[in-house]
């Protein structure tokens, strides 16, 4: 049974929901926004399964409930709950983020806009000079993809195991994306790993996506895997002299642009990474 707290007014309630939810970060990311804007909202996780999900929104509903940030399983079968989509949760056909329209409950996806402006904010150049090569094809990399291509990236190369999924996912990024090889990883400026390979915990841990020969030293190489915070390719590609980010950046400023939606205030956390990246290495 799907269980919110009782909503004590004037404390807000937002949540995220999923399953399994016990480690997520995003309660302490949001609590600690919360805190520091001095708002007097509360952020709970609460596990609910494919099949609770009707009864989740109607519970949203009832209670209230002011936001909801939406993790596997459910970023795609809660949308027909929902009474309305954004532009980009359309387009991906999976939402992370559940905000009020006035009644109306609305389902976004800050995914690939919040690794827009991680990444932003570690070039020094526009992304319009950059060609990025995306290793995978899956959720992550969509909103990846996509954002790049609303950002005008010069070039987005997908390069992922099963090429037709590579092909679907290209498309997402317009015109100045395709599918590519691993031939392809030498001529970019920035290799992003949005497969799962290297998770601390799994199979692959230690795992890299592509061989390390075909990066070089002036790349810069990040990695969507936050767990390890530095995976053995972000390791292996800093031994070579790339430049390499965390997949923090993208999980909170994913997170940041969800706090906007609900709140409409721009949370600013300066010590966040190191804030997450304890919670991480405990
Ligand atoms: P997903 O939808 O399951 O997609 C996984 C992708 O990785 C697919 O394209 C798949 O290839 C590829 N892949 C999986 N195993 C592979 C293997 N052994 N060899 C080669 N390719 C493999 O997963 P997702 O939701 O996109 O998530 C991917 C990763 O990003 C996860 O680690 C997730 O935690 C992370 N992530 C991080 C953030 C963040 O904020 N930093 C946000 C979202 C996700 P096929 O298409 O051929 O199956």
């Amino acid at each position: 049974m799907v269980k919110f707290p009782e909503n004590n007014e004037p404390e807000f309630i937002a949540a995220v929901v999923g399953k399994p939810i016990a480690h997520s970060l995003s309660p302490l990311i949001h609590n600690t926004a919360f805190k520091q804007e001095k708002l007097n909202w509360i952020y709970h996780a609460i596990e609910v399964s494919e099949n609770e999900i009707s009864e989740c929104i109607a519970a949203v509903r009832e209670k209230n409930i002011r936001g909801l940030s939406v993790t596997m399983p459910l970023k795609e079968v809660l949308i027909p709950h929902l009474d309305g989509l954004t532009e980009t949760a359309k387009k991906l056909n999976a939402v992370n983020c559940v905000f009020w329209d006035g009644d109306d409950l609305i389902g976004d996806n800050t995914d690939g806009d919040g690794f827009v402006n991680a990444l932003k904010s570690q070039l020094n150049e526009p992304l319009t000079e950059k060609t990025l090569a995306i290793v995978g094809a899956g959720g992550a990399a969509r909103s990846v993809i996509y954002s790049l291509g609303k950002n005008s990236a010069k070039e987005i190369i997908v390069v992922n195991r099963s090429k037709q999924k590579a092909e679907k996912a290209a498309c997402l990024g317009g015109p100045n994306s395709r599918v590519g090889n691993y031939e392809d990883l030498a001529a970019c400026d920035v290799i992003v790993n949005s497969t799962p390979l290297g998770m601390t915990g799994t199979v692959t841990e230690g795992l890299l996506p592509v061989p390390i020969k075909f990066l070089s030293a002036n790349q810069s190489v990040i990695d969507l895997v936050y767990n390890p915070i530095e995976t053995e390719f972000l390791r292996q590609a800093k031994l070579l002299g790339a430049v390499t980010f965390s997949g923090l950046g993208m999980l909170i400023h994913q997170a940041l642009l969800q706090f906007q939606r609900w709140t409409g205030k721009n949370a600013s956390i300066p010590d966040i990474e190191n804030i997450v990246s304890n919670a991480i290495d405990q």
